[in-house]
């Protein structure tokens, strides 16, 4: 028998992301794959915009290195910012891993609020530091006085980073800003994830230029439907972004993904009127979500919508709804087993979605 093992055996305790099983849901429905509809994981079923695949096609620099300079000054320009403020990445996922690895040691710890992305901890757990978990207010409003209490319970020493998400994933809250600023008062790095700030709520970027401890990180995936090409960045103060850029992969963003950022931002002009698209589905959707007697769907500003499900089995729910090719979201938290969070899809969709809860009758 191999004797063959990881660095660490702590590193043997942890489980591998597990992404939804396209394929046995599609057995399960009797059809295609490609023909589910999912609603599962917040992407943008509008895609990128098409000028993305006539660039790809037309790129002719595939056999050379990237030279990111260009992204990221048109990512500077997009959001008002200087280039020397800009740091890419392989999606917003491998930005969550460099930032723990940069400002947090191995036995340090990160804090969180689940429910919250669970990169955060996947990271911190991979990098062996420690996870400190603040609980919600009962709407799934941040509490900054609990954060405040943990952290000052921590010694104020081990916990170097804070990790929020503004708008909320699962809760589709926004983050007011006088909230960040409360937080930025505190001793540790705040990463304010704005992965959905194209479909809601306020930008921290104003916070900036006065708070050196604060990082925010913006994807891609969502607002430019490119999760699959795998595009993030961080936006932070030029003296930490040279401190990032030493543990930066020199060319961990694909030539694919910087072309495609390109052409993305030479038509803005489609890419955003599909996110108002399904802003507006978002908005049809909570109301008649609203209507069902036994759903409650909480005010979202992303791209979905968390609901709770109100004197039915959830996990009925979401097998019905698979009966139908239609996935949704379900949290193996306890505290979260009355929940589903369901992404906003082309009308179409939705009204399928709409089609099968309705099916369901009243509990
Ligand atoms: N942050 C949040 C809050 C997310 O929901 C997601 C995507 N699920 C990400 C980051 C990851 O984005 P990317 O696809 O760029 O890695």
């Amino acid at each position: 028998m191999s004797r063959i093992r990881p660095s660490h055996p702590y590193l043997e305790t942890l489980e591998p992301y597990q992404p939804p099983d396209l394929e046995a849901a599609a057995e399960r429905a009797g059809v295609e794959p490609d023909q589910l509809i999912r609603l599962v994981a917040n992407e943008n079923p509008y895609g990128p915009s098409p000028r993305v695949a006539e660039a790809l096609a037309a790129f002719d620099d595939y056999h050379v290195h990237p030279d990111y300079g260009p992204l990221r000054e048109a990512v500077a320009r997009y959001d008002g910012v200087s280039p020397d403020q800009v740091v890419l990445s392989n999606g917003a996922d491998e930005m969550i891993d460099l930032l723990i690895r940069l400002f947090v040691e191995p036995g340090e710890a990160i804090v969180i609020s689940p429910p919250t992305f669970s990169m955060y901890r996947f990271s911190a757990r991979v990098n062996r530091c420690r996870v400190l978990t603040v609980p919600r207010r009962d709407d799934l409003a941040l509490d900054p006085a609990a954060i405040e209490r943990r952290v000052a319970a921590s010694g104020g020493e081990a916990a170097r980073m804070l990790f929020v998400v503004s708008p909320g994933n699962p809760s589709g809250r926004a983050i007011p800003l006088e909230v960040t600023e409360r937080l930025l008062q505190l001793p540790l790095m705040v990463v304010v994830d704005e992965a959905y700030v194209a479909f809601g709520g306020e930008s921290a970027l104003a916070l900036l230029p006065d708070h050196e401890n604060l990082v925010i990180l913006r994807t891609f995936s969502k607002w430019a439907g490119m999760a699959g090409l795998r595009l993030g960045y961080a936006l932070l103060a030029p003296r930490l972004v040279g401190y990032l850029e030493r543990v930066r992969p020199p060319y961990n963003v694909s030539a694919a993904a910087m072309v495609a950022a390109l052409a993305t931002f030479d038509d803005l002009e489609t890419v955003e009127a599909n996110v108002v698209r399904l802003v507006e589905e978002r908005e049809r959707l909570e109301e008649v979500l609203g209507a069902i007697s036994w759903l409650d769907p909480l005010p979202s500003q992303a791209n979905f919508i968390l609901c709770r499900v109100i004197e039915r089995d959830t996990q009925r729910v979401v097998e019905r709804l698979l009966d139908w090719g239609i996935l949704v979201r379900d949290f193996s938290d306890p505290a979260m087993a009355s929940y589903v969070r369901i992404t906003v899809g082309r009308p179409e969709q939705n009204d399928a979605l709409l089609e099968a809860l309705r099916g369901m009758g009243a509990p």
